[in-house]
């Protein structure tokens, strides 16, 4: 590796990141079951209202899990010695990249034609 990471600071933020995933879900489980509860009290707008919020909730709650399925591949692979390395193309990932987000797997040029297809 020609760029020293420092895999105690990446492994402290993963790992910190993980943990407030968990517990945002826990609140989240939490807080969608009593919705149904008041449906009859509520009007047809905010009821749409209540939908919109839940597929939004939704949305939300799936990118969280995509992340915390790349923070544990990402704490694995800090484990295996493989951690800054791409997973596609096994290129470096640029410090800069894991700085902003450490749980990337990918390197900013496969990243890139992820999102072109
Ligand atoms: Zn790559």
């Amino acid at each position: 590796m020609s760029e020293e990471l420092d895999l105690n600071y990446f492994k402290k933020r993963l790992t910190v990141r993980y943990q407030s995933i968990l517990a945002d879900k826990k609140a989240q489980q939490k807080n969608s079951a009593p919705k149904q509860l008041d449906q009859t009290s509520v009007g047809r707008l905010s009821r749409m209202d209540a939908m919109q919020q839940q597929q939004m909730a939704k949305a939300s709650a799936r990118l969280m899990d995509m992340e915390r399925r790349r923070i544990e591949t990402a704490l694995k692979r800090i484990e295996e010695e493989e951690y800054g390395y791409c997973i596609l193309c096994d290129g470096e990932i640029a410090k800069k990249r894991l700085e902003f987000d450490p749980s990337l797997l990918t390197c900013i040029s496969c990243a890139q034609k992820a999102e072109n297809q």
